[in-house]
C-alpha cells in the first residue's frame, strides 16, 4: 500500500439481465501491474472478450458480486474455454460469496452434465469472500461488502485497492448510504442503476440516486448494469453511463 498504481478498467459488458438495448451482460475486465481479473462474468462474457480481441488466457482470477446468471453464468463457457480452446496449466481461481463452489459447479454440471469439471487440466480453486474479511490476490486487495440485494443469498459489493488506487463495484443492490463513505476519494465507483423511474426491484433508481450524487467524492462515477430506461435515458443525466469497450484509465 501507499503507492498509486496504474489499473485499467474495460467494461465488457453493462446491461441488466435482459440485455436491454442490445447491450451485453455484466463483466469488467480488471488490469494492474501484476494481474488481470474480471469482475462479474455474465453469460455474453466470451462474445465481447472475442469482438476486442482480449486473450481469455490472460485472466488469472474472476471476482463475482451474487450469484445471479447475469453476473456468473458465462463461467462454465470459461471454463470449457481453459479444456479446449486455451488449455489452461495454471490454477484458475474463482472468488465469490459463499456457495460459490457448488454453484459453478452445478451449473457447469447442467449445462455439460457429459463433460467433468471434478477432472481438468488445471487446478480450478475456489475461496469464498465474507462480508467484512479482506482478501489479497496478488497486489489486489478486496473488501467484500454485503447489500441487501438478495435475501436468502448473499450479495455482495466490493471496494479493490491496487496500491493507493482504488475502484468501488456495488454489484446489485438498492441505494445504501455505505456507498458515500465506501467510495470517499475512491478513483472509481462503478454504481448499478438499473432503473429510472419505474422500480425494478431490489435495484437502484436513477430518481433516487441523483439526489445522493452530489455528496459522492469519487473522482469518477459510472453508472452500469442499466436497464431498458436508463438506457434510453442515458445521454441526458450528466453522468457517465458504461458501455462496451469503455476504457477508463486510473
Ligand atoms: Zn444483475
Ligand atoms: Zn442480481
Amino acid at each position: 500500500m501507499g503507492r498509486r498504481a496504474r489499473v485499467d478498467v474495460t467494461i465488457l459488458g453493462s446491461s441488466d439481465a435482459f440485455c436491454s438495448g442490445g447491450h451485453p451482460h455484466v463483466a469488467y475486465l480488471v488490469e494492474s501491474e501484476r494481474s488481470t481479473f474480471l469482475l462479474d462474468c455474465g453469460p455474453t462474457l466470451l462474445l465481447t472478450m472475442k469482438q476486442r480481441g482480449i486473450d481469455t488466457a490472460a485472466v488469472d482470477f474472476v471476482v463475482i458480486s451474487h450469484m445471479h446468471g447475469d453476473h456468473f453464468a458465462g463461467l462454465p463457457f470459461l471454463i470449457l474455454e481453459y479444456i479446449y480452446e486455451r488449455p489452461r496449466q495454471r490454477p484458475f481461481r474463482v472468488i465469490g460469496p459463499p456457495g460459490i463452489e457448488a454453484r459453478v459447479r452445478a451449473l457447469f454440471r447442467a449445462l455439460y452434465g457429459d463433460i467433468s469439471c471434478d477432472a481438468l487440466p488445471f487446478r480450478l480453486e475456489f475461496e469464498e469472500a465474507e462480508p467484512e474479511k479482506p482478501l489479497a490476490v496478488g497486489d489486489v486487495e478486496l473488501l467484500p461488502v454485503q447489500v441487501p440485494h438478495q435475501v436468502d443469498e448473499v450479495s455482495l459489493a466490493y471496494r479493490i485497492s491496487v496500491g493507493d488506487t482504488r475502484i468501488v463495484y456495488s454489484g446489485d443492490t438498492p441505494w445504501i448510504d455505505r456507498f458515500i463513505e465506501l467510495s470517499r476519494d475512491a478513483d472509481l465507483f462503478l454504481c448499478e442503476c438499473t432503473a429510472y423511474e419505474t422500480s425494478m426491484g431490489r435495484h437502484i433508481e436513477w430518481h433516487s440516486l441523483k439526489h445522493v450524487i452530489p455528496k459522492l467524492t469519487c473522482r469518477r462515477l459510472v453508472l452500469t448494469h442499466l436497464g431498458r430506461e436508463m438506457r434510453a435515458h442515458a445521454a441526458e443525466l450528466g453522468v457517465e453511463c458504461a458501455t462496451e469497450g469503455m476504457k477508463i484509465e486510473l
